[in-house]
C-alpha cells in the first residue's frame, strides 16, 4: 500500500450541520501554509498549484469529517458499462498533456458511526475531457488506499459530458465489512447536472477552493 499524499491547504473544521457526503472544511483564502518544500505560500496560491500539479500532491492539514452518527450510507448510483477491474493504484490519473481541468479529490470514508476506515479502497474511473473512456489502457482509471485516518486523496481532472451525462466520476469503495458501495460524483454548479436522470445532489462534491474537491463517502458498516 503506497502513502497517502495530500495537497497543501489550510482548512478549517466546520463541524455543524452539514448534510452526510460534505466534508468538515472549508479554505482560507487569507491563511498561509508551508509546502512540501519548507517555503509559506498563500493558500489560495497553493491550492491552485496543487490543482495544476501533475506530480506528486503535497500535504494538507485536514480536519475530521463532518459526520453526525448514526449516518446515512452514501447513495449508490450505477456502475455504467464502462468499469474495468486491475485499475492501477496511483495518487495521480493526470499525465503530462493530459487536457482538462485538474482537481485534487480529497475526503474521507468513514463508518454510519462516523468512525474512519482506514485501508478501504477507493477505486476511480471516469471520462476525458472530451468525455471519452479509455476502454483499452488504464487511463484516468486507478485507485488509492485510506489511510489510518480514513483519509483518501487522488489528482484527476473535471470529466467531460457525453451524450445523456453531466460529467461524473465514478467511484467504488471496497472495505473489509462492508458491501462494495458504487456510486459517482458530480461537480456543483454544472448546468447538465438537472437533465441527467442519474445525477444526485447529495453526491456532488464540496469545492473548497479552486480545483480542491471534497467527498466524503459513509459506507454501510455499523
Ligand atoms: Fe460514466
Amino acid at each position: 500500500m503506497k502513502k497517502v499524499i495530500f495537497p497543501v491547504v489550510l482548512l478549517l473544521a466546520a463541524c455543524t450541520g452539514a448534510p452526510p457526503g460534505t466534508a468538515g472544511v472549508v479554505a482560507t483564502s487569507a491563511a498561509a501554509a508551508p509546502t512540501a518544500g519548507g517555503a509559506v505560500a498563500p493558500a489560495a496560491a497553493t491550492a491552485a498549484a496543487a490543482a495544476g500539479a501533475t506530480g506528486p500532491a503535497r500535504e494538507f492539514l485536514l480536519l475530521p469529517p463532518n459526520c453526525r452518527a448514526p449516518a446515512t450510507p452514501t447513495t449508490a448510483s450505477t456502475e455504467g458499462p464502462f468499469f474495468k477491474a486491475g485499475s492501477p493504484e496511483r495518487a495521480s490519473l493526470v499525465t503530462a498533456g493530459m487536457a482538462g481541468t485538474r482537481i485534487q479529490l480529497f475526503g474521507f470514508v468513514v463508518t454510519r458511526s462516523c468512525a474512519p476506515v482506514a485501508g478501504a479502497k477507493v477505486d476511480i474511473w471516469q471520462a476525458d475531457a472530451n468525455g471519452n473512456y479509455d476502454n483499452t489502457g488504464y487511463t484516468l482509471r486507478g485507485h488509492v488506499f485510506t489511510d489510518k485516518d480514513g483519509r483518501y486523496s487522488i489528482q484527476t481532472i473535471v470529466p467531460g459530458r457525453y451524450p445523456g451525462r453531466t460529467p461524473h466520476i465514478h467511484v467504488k469503495i471496497i472495505a473489509t465489512g462492508a458491501p462494495e458501495l458504487t456510486t459517482q460524483l458530480y461537480m456543483p454548479n454544472e448546468a447538465s447536472n438537472a437533465s441527467d436522470s442519474i445525477f444526485r445532489p447529495e453526491l456532488t462534491v464540496t469545492l473548497n477552493a479552486p480545483g480542491l474537491a471534497t467527498f466524503t463517502f459513509i459506507i454501510d458498516k455499523p
